[in-house]
């Protein structure tokens, strides 16, 4: 059957939401991801900005001496994810056959929907149109006969790009003289090992064997057909969700447990509030110690199902607990993982607020989220998280 698949990409999108937001922004070389002077790397940037040579997974010290006139910003990850959640939104109005590759980017399967919604062209001009007017943000959109090709259509005319490639014919018109690393599949060193061959382009491909391409192991084969034009990936919408956990590195290291447990409570919070805005609770909580010679180790306690703040921490405390800390420490991560599938709503019973401390402790913790949740992050906050908020700034 013939398929029609459509993949869609933000263009820069951290950075986007950024100009977007503050329009003084607008024309400037804008990188995010950290700021000058720190370890971070590069998560993304405007086209202004790379035209100075600056990319994403680049560090920010290189960045800035690329460009110095740039104007870095941190991540704002909780806003990113806001808007990510009204583009996944659009993109499932017309179809649950969705592979999610990261928050802005993503295929959709959308033969069996185009007697609902009109041709896939149609749906991926609709989409680009809506998306825009929803977020203020542009996105390029490719169609193709196969993931592959729909990838290849996307990037074809970035930014705000939209480009179909009907079939495999016109897929091989498309690349066939362009050097092979524009392949998916293909990256620095597999391109590095069939120069050295003399492959350069992607009809320098054709006339071989399959087998040919042997040297570059499993790899070799897929290549050799996606040369051709054939894919047989299929869009295969992402599992749910195995784990929910962040993790932190400090520019300067941690030294007392006190430090450490702050952030534990720091962490737990956040990991317990997507755990409640995805509407999930894990089993197991694990915390990461990563020391400042670069050794990390991993306690892990399984509990009840659990989605509370609290009880993370808590938990995430006792673990601490069987950790030595005898060197200073760079990384610390709180994972809550073993989820459980959709949860029934329970009823609040009044044997619920008598019960013992921890129970109270999570109804409380309920409480100051969804006040959050209606009136905006940081609304209401637990003493200690002020205190620990406080320190965490001048840490981190
Ligand atoms: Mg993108």
């Amino acid at each position: 059957m013939n398929r029609k698949i459509i993949h869609i990409d933000m263009d820069a999108f951290y950075a986007s939401v950024e100009i977007r937001d503050n329009p003084e922004l607008l024309g400037k070389p804008v990188i995010i991801g950290a700021l000058p002077g720190t370890r971070g790397v590069v998560s993304t940037c405007n086209y202004e900005a790379r035209k100075y040579g600056v990319h994403s997974a680049m560090s920010v010290s290189e960045a800035y001496r690329l460009c110095p006139k740039g104007i870095f910003l941190n991540t704002h990850m909780s806003k990113y994810v806001k808007e990510s959640e009204k583009i996944h939104k659009i993109m499932e109005s017309y179809t649950d056959m969705i592979e999610y590759v990261s928050l802005d980017e993503g295929y959709m399967d959308v033969t069996a929907s185009e007697k609902f919604f009109g041709s896939a062209e149609e749906i991926g001009k609709d989409l680009k149109k809506r998306v825009f007017e929803e977020t203020g943000l542009t996105c390029s959109v490719g169609i193709g006969y196969s993931m592959t090709s729909a990838k290849t259509a996307s990037e074809e005319k970035k930014p705000d790009g939209f480009f179909v490639i009907p079939n495999r014919e016109a897929f091989v018109e498309l690349i066939h003289d362009r050097p092979i690393r524009a392949l998916y599949g293909v990256g620095e060193k597999t391109a590095k090992q069939l120069a050295n061959r003399g492959y350069e382009v992607v009809s320098d491909l054709y006339e071989l064997n399959p087998s040919d391409l042997d040297f570059l192991g499993k790899i070799g084969k897929e290549i050799y057909l996606h040369a051709q034009g054939y894919c047989n990936r299929e869009v295969t919408p992402n599992e749910e969700q195995k784990s929910v956990g962040r993790e932190y590195t400090f520019q300067s290291d941690l030294t007392t447990r006190e430090e450490i447990e702050e952030i534990i409570h720091f962490i737990s919070r956040q990991v317990s509030n997507i755990l409640k805005n995805k509407g999930i609770k894990g089993k197991t909580v694990t915390i990461k110690i990563k020391y400042s010679n670069m050794k990390s180790i991993t306690r892990s306690r399984t509990i009840s199902y659990t989605d509370s703040a609290r009880t993370i921490y808590d938990t995430g405390i006792k673990l601490l607990g069987f950790v030595e800390l005898n060197h200073p420490v760079r990384l610390v991560g709180v994972t809550v993982s073993n989820m459980e599938g959709e949860q029934g709503e329970k009823q609040l019973s009044f044997e619920d607020f008598v019960s013992e401390d921890t129970e109270i402790n999570d109804k409380i913790d309920d409480v100051i989220f969804d006040i959050n949740k209606t009136m905006g992050r940081g609304s209401i906050k637990t003493g200690k998280e002020m205190l620990f908020e406080k320190n965490f700034r001048n840490k981190n």
